[in-house]
């Protein structure tokens, strides 16, 4: 998923749960469910990842799909009455995190980080890898209605 549809997901259990711990720690597990459904980012990484072709093209998705998350959070901040400041950052935190691991993980390609790689991909990929995947296109769209929707509920 966008980190915006991870973000978002992640301040509304924030809010929801009201507890920093908690919301760092569903937040955290959202990701992973989330992550699960199709969602239209395969070819890019296996252009990246397999066969090593339009990569500046995953790079730059990815660069501005953070970007986008950062400016998204910002206008949430600024524009809602946050009941909790704190919780809504500890779930953002949490639901973005996996794919800051994953980052450093790619970059490094340390192996005290190979195991939580495997899990990421093995939740990523479950449906993926027996349906297939959605067209981008739809599936970014399908996450806009979806944000659209989950900030209703900050
Ligand atoms: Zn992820």
């Amino acid at each position: 998923m966008t980190l915006t549809t991870h973000a978002t997901l992640g301040a509304v259990i924030g809010h929801a749960v009201g507890n920093p711990v908690w919301a760092f720690i569903l937040g955290f597990i959202s990701h992973f469910a989330i992550d699960m459904v199709p969602h239209g980012d395969t070819g890019l990484a296996d252009n990246y990842k397999i066969h090593k072709v339009n990569r500046k093209r995953a790079v730059a998705y990815v660069v501005i799909d953070g970007i986008i998350a950062l400016f998204f959070v910002l206008i949430l901040a600024n524009t809602r009455d946050i009941a909790s400041m704190n919780t809504f950052s500890w779930g953002i935190v949490g639901s973005v995190l996996p794919d800051l691991i994953i980052g450093v993980y790619e970059i490094t390609k340390t192996p005290l980080l190979e195991w939580f790689n495997k899990l990421h991909f093995f939740f990523h990929d479950f449906f993926v890898k027996r349906k297939g995947d959605v067209p981008l296109y739809y599936a970014l769209l399908a996450q806009i209605v979806l944000i659209a929707y989950l900030q209703t509920k900050l």
